[in-house]
């Protein structure tokens, strides 16, 4: 066979070809756009010449700081398609982190959306590798700026070439792009995607037993493409011809429900905090959600009542993913099999919210210190992983990569289960477990089982230092707005659901849970605020 290199510029050019006119619907902080797939191809085309005028050459990285758009999504393609590397940054990070990934990866240009200016000149004197900044958006709204070497973006598309060759030497090895992990201890962490890792990544988010992203599907990614490059949804996307519709600035649950009307999206992905306010808002709006073929939900463990919520009172298909940015990230996913058919709802929905079977292409083992734990959906140990999509190595860190890559196998940090057909449960974070008197405490399953009570909106369960047990778990619970429950009511809620050494030694209230810049519980920040409390 063909040894046929896999590059992402042979998903742009498919776009090109053969969706030319398919929209891509993109909302900026001043209007929305509407280009097709012809326009967008010509604009990647553009940027990248341009680009090269500036002097970027093949393995130079170019970072970004953009919200979900139409420039950002060019930038997926026109930066790995000239050989060069698109590094996405979360403009959510704390300002030593930012230098930080902008040095570590000496990014040489950054594309910016003018609101992250403010950022950027912040750290002007602190980031010597960068030499140009461009900004993502029109000539009418040029923001005055301190900073010495900056571009509009429209006008690098107007001055290039919209018919740019790209290279056809990339190598499907070469690096395509770059993400950090969040950190939410120590230094954020790189890791590096490769054109392969990409093609085949996207080339599984297609098929039937995971997302079955398509042609005719209208994709709505509201997870921010900085997030690991948006779970992949952008490069499957715009290789299937699928129309996309991505929301900008300001998401907030109404707008969504808004565009999934408009737009007729089929599909969406976010995290758990996302479909939690959505589902607030459609429990109070009216809003026509029938287009919906299903929400991916990851990041973070989906509830069940959350999925039950969709599923069986809106009617919108819930598939539960789970992934991490060094699995680039769709590893698990959960879709019951056809034997599965026959159980009760209760026994699905149970199905649904586990993590789910390894795609396809993917290898997994849970394993504890005596090696491969047995297959029987109890037995806890740590998720490893490997495949072409998964990283062998961290940036510049060998010391992380030691720690983390062990024979070839990614280990995650997360304990979980494994049945005989595959399914996953992941029961904690190896570090937000409790050790209760040498034994594990699910977090998670207390926070599902909370969470299914109808007045509770967010529920968090950290442990809580304890002189005689060690460890204690700690409920932590957001009512839904014009709610009331007492705590003994919660408390008779859950008994039935766990032995009743796992029940929390308190549940507080409080107004909100700290959140990640991704929008996941931050239980470190939850730990520390609630240091002080002391469990008898
Ligand atoms: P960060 O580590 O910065 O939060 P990632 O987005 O890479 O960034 O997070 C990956 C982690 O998120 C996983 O190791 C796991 O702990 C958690 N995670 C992701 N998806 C799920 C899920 N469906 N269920 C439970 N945990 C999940």
């Amino acid at each position: 066979m063909n040894n046929f290199q896999l590059t992402t510029t042979q998903m742009l050019e498919r776009a090109e070809k053969y969706f030319s006119q398919k929209e891509v619907v993109s909302r900026t902080d001043l209007k929305v756009h509407r280009l097709n797939y012809k326009e967008i191809g010509q604009r990647c085309r553009s940027l990248s010449d341009s680009l090269e005028a500036l002097g970027i050459k093949k393995g130079d990285r170019i970072g970004t700081l953009g919200w979900n758009h139409h420039r950002h999504l060019e930038a997926y393609f026109a930066v790995p398609n000239m050989n060069a590397v698109l590094h996405t940054i979360n403009f959510r990070l704390p300002q030593e982190h930012l230098i930080y990934v902008i040095n570590d990866a000496e990014d040489k240009v950054l594309l910016i959306d003018a609101q992250f200016i403010g950022l950027i000149e912040a750290i002007k004197d602190e980031i010597p590798s960068v030499q140009h900044v461009i900004l993502m958006t029109d000539e009418e709204n040029i923001p005055e700026t301190s900073l010495p070497s900056v571009y509009l973006y429209e006008s690098l598309i107007e001055q290039g070439n919209p018919t740019y060759q790209y290279p056809e030497n990339i190598q499907e090895n070469d690096p395509a792009g770059m993400c950090y992990t969040s950190a939410t201890t120590g230094k954020p962490k790189g890791v590096i995607y490769t054109h392969r890792s990409t093609f085949l990544h996207s080339m599984a988010l297609g098929l039937a037993e995971t997302t079955g992203v398509q042609e005719e599907d209208v994709s709505l990614p509201l997870v921010p493409m900085f997030h690991v490059n948006a779970w992949g949804f952008p490069y499957a996307a715009t290789w299937f011809g699928t129309k996309q519709v991505l929301p900008g600035p300001n998401v907030t649950p109404q707008l969504i429900l808004e565009l999934i009307e408009q737009e007729k999206v089929t599909m969406s992905a976010g995290v758990p905090t996302i479909w939690l306010g959505v589902a607030q808002a459609l429990e109070q709006g009216d809003y026509d959600t029938s287009s919906l073929k299903a929400v991916i939900c990851g990041g973070s463990a989906a509830p069940k009542s959350l999925i039950a919520l969709y599923e069986d009172r809106f009617n919108i298909p819930f598939i539960h993913a789970y992934g991490m940015t060094e699995t680039s990230p769709v590893a698990t996913l959960s879709r019951p099999l056809s034997k599965h058919k026959e159980l009760s709802r209760e026994e699905q929905l149970n199905i649904k919210a586990t993590q789910g079977r390894v795609v396809p292409g993917l290898e997994v083992k849970v394993v504890n210190e005596d090696g491969e734990v047995p297959a029987d959906g109890e037995t806890m140990g740590e998720l490893t992983i490997r495949g072409p999509w998964i990283t062998d190595q961290y940036y510049n860190a060998p010391d992380k990569t030691a720690e983390s890559v062990k024979d070839g196998w990614l280990y995650t940090g997360d304990i979980a289960t494994i049945d005989e057909d595959g399914f996953i449960q992941v029961v904690d974070r190896t570090k937000d477990l409790v050790k209760s008197g040498g034994e594990w405490i699910s977090t998670v399953a207390l926070e599902n089982g909370l969470m299914a009570h109808e007045a509770v909106a967010e529920a968090s369960v950290i442990g809580i230092p304890h002189e005689k047990w060690q460890e204690r778990p700690l409920g932590v619970v957001v009512l839904k707005e014009g709610s009331d429950v007492t705590k003994e009511e919660l408390f008779e809620f859950i008994k039935p659901m766990f032995v009743k050494w796992w029940l929390p030694d308190d549940i507080v209230f409080v107004d909100e849970i700290p959140k990640t810049s991704v929008g996941k519980f931050l239980k470190r920040a939850l730990r520390d605020q609630l240091s002080d409390y002391y469990l008898q």
